[in-house]
């Protein structure tokens, strides 16, 4: 058992409150400071934000006992269900039989991830911001303002579980040597909703992951469990077709009914609703170190923020909490070692989850209705069917395994490049079945391993 600490975490987001659980169950006195109001005291408008739980999500609530409370609010989705113009509805498995990733309500698992926090003794501050960290003291500073009144509160460790615009980070940028950067695509994202039936049943297949690939844009749906869809239509800011160059209602109706025409007018208050909700950015942000001492660390969204195309921003963040689990139970009360192993090891992978995540955009908004995408992908499950245990895809490696991401990543541009030959081969699409083929990519795989250094 652990040396018993006083310990803060700024932020009740998702990757603060499981941080808290963790904690909590090792024995420490923990509070969670977060800006925002409780969230589980907010009306919900209706409208839903939701996220997709994959693997690495899984395997981190399960070690704390709480993966069977958070099933209860999730929906298996096994397929991606593609909505091309004039062509019929295709479906593309996502993994093995039984393989699925989850869609989950952001607000719901927030609630209910504070709830289990709160019952394992973690006590929560809300409207509470803090302003600064002192590092070397584990000192924080909250205040109403940057230049009223603050509350000093000393602890023996703080995290920094306060998002991609992090004020702990904040801090430690001043330091020398501190590594930063934030790019921002310039594709901005909104959320509308498709409602349930009057009967509450879902108005299109809730097992799937529906995507209407544009090319340079496209619009996606996950279902709730209250027969709804959240809709997130991604589109450039500026540019011919874009955020910037629809000002009116008309305009919104007509880029809806040209573009999605199937789904227009399943879009509840398409119009009122396109400009009510707030157009939002997206931002990788990556830095280095991530952690202080024995006394400061970074976790989630406030140590790597990643482009949401691979839906694994949140997984990728409770994965850390697990590794950092992992280090407790390795090393004990060292909190400075414990400290620089998690950062050392997590680092790749976050930066291999950022580029991965920011690939799958051109991939899902542009690739996925090419007819040469969709044949190759046919290729890579025929071959990975027939041999498992020599070809596991690049999605099934981030999204169904507890493998690095670094390893996904390396693996996964081996495996482009052997596809990018095969996709070359003259009549591949008659052959694509064939035992040539077959060969080919045995071979391949064969010259791959013979220049592995070994070990
Ligand atoms: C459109 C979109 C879709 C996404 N889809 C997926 C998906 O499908 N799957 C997936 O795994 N991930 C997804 N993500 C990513 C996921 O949302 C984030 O990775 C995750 O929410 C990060 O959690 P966090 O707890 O680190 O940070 P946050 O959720 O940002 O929480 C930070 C908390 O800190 C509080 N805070 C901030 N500053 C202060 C301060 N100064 N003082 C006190 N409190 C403070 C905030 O109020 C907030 O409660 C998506 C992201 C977006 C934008």
């Amino acid at each position: 058992m652990q040396q018993s600490k006083n310990i803060a975490i700024i932020g009740s987001g998702l990757v603060g409150s499981l941080l808290a659980i963790y904690l909590r169950k090792r024995g420490h006195n923990v509070t969670v400071f977060d800006r925002r109001q409780d969230v589980r005291k907010i009306e919900f408008s209706g409208r839903s934000i939701n996220l997709a739980m994959s693997n690495r999500g899984w395997s981190a609530l399960r070690k704390v006992e709480i993966e069977e409370e958070i099933r209860k609010i999730a929906l298996p989705l096994d397929k991606r269900a593609l909505h091309v113009n004039e062509k019929p509805l295709y479906f593309q498995k996502y993994g093995k039989e039984g393989e699925a990733i989850y869609s989950i309500s952001r607000g719901v698992l927030n609630r209910k991830m504070i709830d289990l926090a709160e019952e394992a003794g973690a006590v929560f501050k809300f409207e509470e911001k803090v302003w600064d960290v002192e590092l070397e003291e584990a000192k924080i500073y909250t205040g109403d303002t940057e230049k009223g009144e603050w509350q000093e509160y000393q602890y023996d460790i703080v995290f920094g579980a306060d998002g991609a615009f992090s004020r702990v980070r904040h801090k430690m940028q001043r330091q020398s040597r501190f590594n930063y950067s934030q790019f921002f695509i310039d594709v901005g994202y909104k959320e509308l909703t498709i409602p349930a039936n009057e009967d509450g049943s879902h108005k299109l297949d809730s097992a799937s992951f529906h995507i209407w690939p544009r090319g340079e844009f496209m619009l996606i749906a996950m279902p709730n469990l209250n027969g709804s869809f959240t809709c997130t239509l991604f589109l450039p800011f500026e540019g011919e077709t874009s955020f910037e160059k629809i000002k009116t209602e008309e305009e919104a109706e007509k880029f809806f009914s040209t573009h999605f025409p199937d789904i227009t007018a399943d879009i509840s208050n398409l119009t009122k609703d396109f400009f009510k909700n707030p157009t939002s950015a997206m931002v990788t942000m990556k830095c280095y170190p991530w952690t202080y001492s024995d006394k400061v660390a970074l976790v989630g969204d406030s140590a790597h923020a990643v482009v949401p195309f691979y839906g694994q921003g949140m997984n990728a963040g409770f994965e850390d909490i697990s590794v950092l689990d992992d280090l407790i139970e390795a090393h004990g009360d060292d909190w400075e070692l414990i400290f620089k192993t998690y950062q050392k090891s997590r680092k790749p992978n976050a930066d291999a989850i950022a580029e991965l995540s920011y690939r799958n955009f051109i991939e899902m908004s542009s690739k996925t209705a090419n007819p040469k995408f969709i044949l190759r992908k046919k290729i890579e499950n025929n071959f990975a069917e027939k041999h498992p245990e020599k070809w596991i895809p690049l999605y099934s490696r981030v999204t169904f395994s507890d493998k690095p991401y670094s390893e996904a990543l390396a693996i996964g541009d081996e495996q482009r490049d052997i596809m990018d030959k095969v996709m070359n081969i003259d009549g591949i699409e008659e052959k694509w079945e064939s035992a040539e083929i077959e060969n080919m990519i045995l071979e391949a795989l064969n010259d791959f391993e013979k220049q592995q250094p070994k070990m």
